[in-house]
């Protein structure tokens, strides 16, 4: 399958966010995405005006983010109504968005606190009510602001890029834990606003800035120029067909993490069950520090552009790869089930439609 770049989660003049859908696809177009996914708070007029589909030459795909009670804010797509599911408890919203054949996603995995407001993420337990089909694992924003005050906004400015330091190891762990049960899907999230800095003339991060860094690799079916290629993006994202880059520190455009079980060809995302060893392949378009892991336990590790491991006991497998030290690539797990063991999909469908264990939930 064809391997397509872009940026996720982004606020625009629909809400809280600076620029216009045309900044916003300009910035993308220069920051050479193939995609791009504005999420704007509580609402879906873009769609209604129809923003959706190629523009500039990138695919601009339309969610929106939830705000949840107790401000818990969940990511969604292919939803028909989110204004009315506003300030209502999680479990409702996420029975609601079933109902409605969308996709949720858990918003900036772990809380940040930026210029003095305190940015609320989910607590790492809701993860695992049933309707998630994964999770915004590392958040740029939440990461590189996080302890930002006003006073500090002009070093900020010229010295973001130090501070990046990955997704928190506790949104990290707690993916580890639900994945030994079920697929839960990772994407990375960029939460850009393009905020103006009062005096100064500058942004906390552009849009076009914002496109350079943090980006999420999808592996899906070849676009075709129209705008079915927007459920392409989807059914990827949804089923882990992807991994998230640091790409500001290296194009990682070509990294790889396959396996081979029984002569079938697995990829990020997919699920086997175990039938005996199964060998795996990490490729890497530059040498990195690579840490095979199996259920979240590094099992391999090598200096190099490329390893190859035997799996010899079933597990959740995924790769790490590190730059000089620093987070870069994070994949998507290849889920090797030992027979018996529940394989609950929690994600959605290849074809994103309803959430697998939507029906299942009980609204409050
Ligand atoms: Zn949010
Ligand atoms: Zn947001």
């Amino acid at each position: 399958m064809p391997e397509y770049v872009g940026a996720i989660h982004l606020h625009t003049c629909y809400s809280d966010g600076s620029g216009t859908m045309r900044d916003v696809t300009a910035g993308a177009r220069r920051a050479g995405l193939d995609f791009v996914v504005a999420t704007d708070h509580d609402t879906l007029r873009p769609a209604q005006d129809r923003w959706e589909g190629w523009r500039d030459g990138v695919l601009l795909v339309l969610g929106a983010e939830v705000t949840c009670r107790f401000r818990s804010h969940v990511v969604v797509f292919g939803a028909r109504d989110v204004e009315s599911l506003m300030w209502k408890p999680l479990r409702r919203v996420l029975f609601d968005l079933g109902n409605q054949g969308a996709v949720a996603f858990v918003a900036h995995a772990h809380p940040a606190s930026i210029l003095g407001f305190s940015m609320k993420a989910g607590e790492l337990t809701d993860w695992e009510i049933a309707g998630f089909s994964g999770v915004e694992l590392w958040s740029f924003m939440h990461d590189i602001c996080d302890g930002m005050v006003p006073w500090r906004v002009p070093s900020f400015l010229r010295g973001w890029p130090g501070r990046v330091r990955g997704p928190h190891p506790d949104a990290v762990a707690h993916w580890d834990r639900l994945a030994a049960s079920r697929r839960f899907a990772a994407i990375g999230s960029l939460d850009n606003h393009a905020f103006p800095v009062p005096l100064l003339g500058a942004q906390i991060l552009s849009y076009e800035e914002g496109f350079r860094t943090l980006r999420t690799h999808i592996l899906a079916e070849e676009f075709t120029g129209r705008r079915g290629d927007v459920a392409r993006v989807l059914a990827a994202l949804c089923a882990g067909r992807a991994f998230l880059a640091l790409d500001m520190a290296a194009d990682a455009r070509g990294f790889r993490f396959e396996g081979d079980s029984a002569g079938r060809r697995l990829a990020m995302g997919d699920e086997a069950p175990w039938t005996g060893p199964v060998s795996l392949q990490v490729r890497s378009p530059v040498a990195a520090q690579i840490v095979l892991r199996r259920d979240g336990k590094p099992a391999a590790e090598a200096s190099a552009a490329a390893m190859e491991f035997t799996a010899d006991r079933p597990g959740v497998y995924r790769v790490e790869a590190r730059l000089e030290g620093k987070p870069w690539v994070y994949t998507n797990p290849i889920y090797l089930r030992a027979a018996g063991a529940s394989a609950e999909c929690g994600a959605g469908s290849a074809e994103c439609g309803v959430p697998a264990t939507a029906g299942k939930l009980h609204a409050e």
